[in-house]
């Protein structure tokens, strides 16, 4: 569970800046999880650090009453990079090498990690997916931007295909890829997106996420749904958080 706990807040170990220092105490004896007396509802209560948890900024959302807003496209800059897949007790996570990124804002975000969570955290109007991929950027400041991709139940995806291909089967269990897995085979053709302002979904869910969900999900098969619930062994979303202020845009 130690090693687990180490990558917590999305496995952002490789990160500078006290937003990391803070998440990775925040872990040390803390089993956080998805169900029962650690379950979601109680993440704030358990410990201070996971006091955001509470806050009114949360994601995932239900993803509705868009704002009609001239988005500029996200400007994605990846390459083959996928290099080793963890199972960290939480969710299934392909950290990746260097070099990889998107600018948003004007600003390079370089992407850490990507992971997955099934049935899917964000919903779209009201619709819940089978599976959703986090992709985990971060700038020089280590300020976070995560774009998410849904997929529908169709056909295989050779990138999930590749990234789990050597998927650990217990928690804290890391294996190295056999060839660099590239995030680009999670991204749609068309990268139209929501956008709105989140947190992290799992303790110790630090807001001041900037959140680019993409319109068009992709597909993964029924037998890939099966394969990453049964290695996981349990449902890993967050519930939906309330959106209170926050206006999102399409
Ligand atoms: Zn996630």
């Amino acid at each position: 569970m130690r090693i687990a706990l180490s990558m917590l807040g999305f496995g952002l170990v490789m990160l500078s800046g006290t937003a990391y220092g803070a998440a990775e105490q925040a872990g040390h004896g803390t089993h956080w999880g998805y169900s029962g007396d650690v379950g979601p509802d109680r993440w704030a209560q358990m410990k201070p650090e996971f006091s955001a948890c509470a806050g009114k900024n949360q994601s995932p959302i239900n993803v509705s009453g868009l704002i009609e807003a001239q988005l500029p496209p996200v400007k994605f800059d990846y390459k083959q990079g996928g290099s080793e897949v963890v199972n960290n007790g939480h969710a299934i996570q392909v950290n990746y090498d260097a070099g990889s990124g998107i600018e948003v804002d004007g600003t390079r975000f370089d992407l850490k990690q990507f992971h997955f969570h099934s049935p899917s955290e964000n919903q779209v109007n009201g619709k819940s997916f089978p599976l959703e991929a986090h992709l985990v950027h971060a700038d020089k400041d280590g300020n976070l931007a995560v774009v998410s991709v849904m997929f529908d139940e169709g056909k295989d995806n050779p990138a999930v295909a590749a990234a789990w291909g050597q998927m650990p089967k217990s928690a804290g269990g890391k294996n190295a890829l056999p060839g660099k897995v590239g995030a680009n085979g999670l991204l749609p053709a068309n990268r139209d997106y929501y956008r709105y302002n989140g947190s992290l979904t799992t303790p110790p869910c630090t807001e001041g996420v900037r959140w680019i969900v993409m319109k068009k999900p992709l597909t993964v098969s029924k037998q890939q749904i099966e394969t990453f619930q049964k290695t996981l062994g349990f449902a890993n979303n967050r519930p939906v958080q309330a959106v209170n202020a926050r206006p999102i845009l399409k």
